[in-house]
């Protein structure tokens, strides 16, 4: 109970900020067959889907560490809403570069045909990494090319008005 109370707030958080609502199904209303978001606590770690991915149970999976932060519970609802990792951003490389000797594993680094919708790159979205993501030798995998931004990367306080600026002009 106490779980899905903090999941709740994740929720209610990205409502406040843009024009998406969501509504919890009961069980009689999933059986009609509609796509729906599944929230799991499986021992998988912290991931979503991005988009509707038709589905009909689209697993949004939230281990019990990953709702410890707050933002991490917006992150992934973000995910399910369409949104790739910034670092993902199709123009990422004029904001950030990053050092491919430093990472373990590429995979959340490759660059995705986004759609940005006119909304800037943001190194303060909660859909950012942070410098040291994936590293291999603790030495930082993402450079912000303004040394200024370099210590926003990686916020998980909740939605930047950009992440609510690019869902609000998307839905
Ligand atoms: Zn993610």
């Amino acid at each position: 109970t106490q779980q899905r109370e903090i999941i709740r707030g994740g929720f209610d958080h990205v409502e406040q900020q843009t024009c998406v609502r969501f509504k919890e199904l009961g069980m009689n209303e999933i059986s009609y067959g509609e796509d729906h978001l599944l929230i799991t606590r499986e021992s998988t770690g912290c991931h979503s889907f991005v988009g509707h991915v038709g589905l009909q149970a689209q697993q949004l999976n939230l281990q019990d560490y990953c709702i410890l932060t707050f933002g991490t519970i917006v992150h992934e609802i973000i995910h399910a809403l369409g949104l790739w990792h910034e670092q993902q951003r199709a123009d990422r490389d004029q904001h950030i570069r990053v050092r491919n000797g430093n990472l373990r594993n590429s995979g959340q680094f490759v660059k995705e045909k986004t759609v940005s919708l006119g909304v800037p790159y943001d190194v303060g979205s909660v859909m950012h990494y942070n410098s040291y993501a994936f590293t291999r030798n603790f030495k930082i995998t993402m450079e912000t090319l303004d040394p200024l931004e370099q210590n926003s990367l990686g916020q998980r306080t909740g939605m930047s008005f950009l992440d609510a600026k690019i869902i609000n002009l998307a839905y």
